[in-house]
């Protein structure tokens, strides 16, 4: 598929238009402002360097084992992780919740036990530092009421009363991460927990054979599934079902930023991951036309109707094309999963498709552009790939 081509033809045929097409277009559809921008308030994590972040059936968390090395988190405070996520395994709580609870502790603590000066008894108990907010102790900075000092700075009974909460919200796992966490802990500042979502989601899969990649379903659990409505522990599903046809910067269209997908218009456009709307217009086409209310054409310019979503961690994503005014508007905070838009093809497009970017480092320019395709796998989302 591409945006030039129209998707109800055979692959083959497809191939050969495709080729024809490309050859003769250089334009792409949604070149978006050039500047970047960062968002501080999602703010990002650094580079990771957690390894084996595959999925498999076995999520064994080895505690007393040898941790993975990483430039944020030192041994000891991803052996606190792995407590977080041993205690979640033990009370059978979903992978959603053990990243939800090390992204809160990597907030709260950056993962250390930590006493607390005007709490007397606290420093004469094992810890990891201080941290000087009200009475508050331990991994998750629990104040008086969740249990004595050294219960609040034991981190097993710490994780088991965050847990022991979290199951009780309603509707936890389909909450944004700000707003669980949040739930739980009564924060004065509950947008710092989401901006840990993305490095929390790599240390479990990390240490815990890639259960953030995967969906709850019959009781188990899925690796690499999260469609249909269905969102994985990382906070991941793919914006619709169905199969990638024109790729990522290929050799054929080099300057192609993101992947299509075929679908038929009218077909519901999921938000990638919870977020805030950043852009949701239409997109001038080459002549400068705002015409996004009839289908495009290739050649025409423009991403037609699009939406930018700002997502934990300086990523965006983009999706383009839309046959309609996209239902959310800058500025509003949308849940994963939740309803963005329909399949149209509006802009620079021969047929109804979704154009769907993902951008790192709050960047949305080219210069931002990552593959969606690997992206997408490694949140347990992925985008089925036709070659
Ligand atoms: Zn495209």
């Amino acid at each position: 598929m591409s945006d030039a081509v129209e998707p109800k033809h055979g692959r083959l045929r497809l191939g050969v238009l495709a080729f024809a097409l490309t050859a003769t277009l250089t334009l792409l559809c949604c070149a978006g402002g050039a500047a970047a921008f960062f968002l501080t308030e999602l703010g990002g994590d650094d580079e990771l360097r957690l390894t084996n972040q595959e999925c498999t059936d076995d999520f064994r968390v080895e505690v007393a084992g040898a941790m993975p090395q990483m430039s944020q988190y030192g041994e000891l405070q991803l052996r606190n992780a792995a407590r977080i996520i041993q205690v979640g395994q033990e009370l059978q709580v979903p992978p959603r919740g053990w990243v939800i609870a090390v992204a809160t502790a990597m907030q709260e603590s950056r993962l250390r036990n930590l006493a607390n000066p005007t709490v007397p008894g606290s420093e004469q108990l094992p810890n990891e530092g201080v941290g000087s907010d009200h009475d508050s102790v331990g991994l998750f900075q629990q104040r008086a009421g969740w249990g004595s000092v050294q219960e609040r700075m034991t981190p097993e009974y710490a994780a088991r009363k965050f847990y022991e909460k979290l199951v009780e919200v309603p509707g936890w796992q389909q909450l944004p991460l700000t707003r669980a966490a949040q739930a739980v802990q009564v924060s004065a500042f509950p947008d710092a927990y989401a901006k840990h979502e993305a490095l929390a989601s790599k240390i479990v899969n990390s240490l815990a054979g890639g259960a953030a990649r995967t969906v709850p379903v019959d009781g188990g659990h899925a690796c690499d599934a999260a469609e249909d409505g269905r969102i994985a522990a990382s906070g991941w599903t793919a914006p619709i079902p169905g199969d990638v046809g024109s790729g990522f910067r290929t050799q054929e269209r080099p300057a192609h930023q993101g992947v299509d997908i075929a679908a038929d218009k009218g077909t519901p456009i999921q938000a990638a991951a919870s977020g805030r709307v950043l852009v949701a217009r239409c997109d001038p086409d080459r002549a400068g036309e705002l015409s996004c209310d009839v289908d495009g054409w290739p050649g025409k310019g423009g991403c037609g109707w699009f939406v930018d979503i700002a997502h934990a961690g300086k990523i965006i994503t983009r999706y383009c094309h839309l046959a309609e005014k996209p239902k959310v508007s800058a500025g509003d905070s949308v849940r994963a999963g939740e309803e963005i838009g329909v399949i149209g093809s509006s802009g620079n497009s021969s047929g109804p498709h979704l154009h769907f970017e993902v951008h790192t480092d709050g960047d949305r320019s080219s210069d931002g552009a990552i593959d969606p395709v690997r992206f997408m796998r490694e949140q347990g989302a992925p985008l089925r790939s036709v070659e």
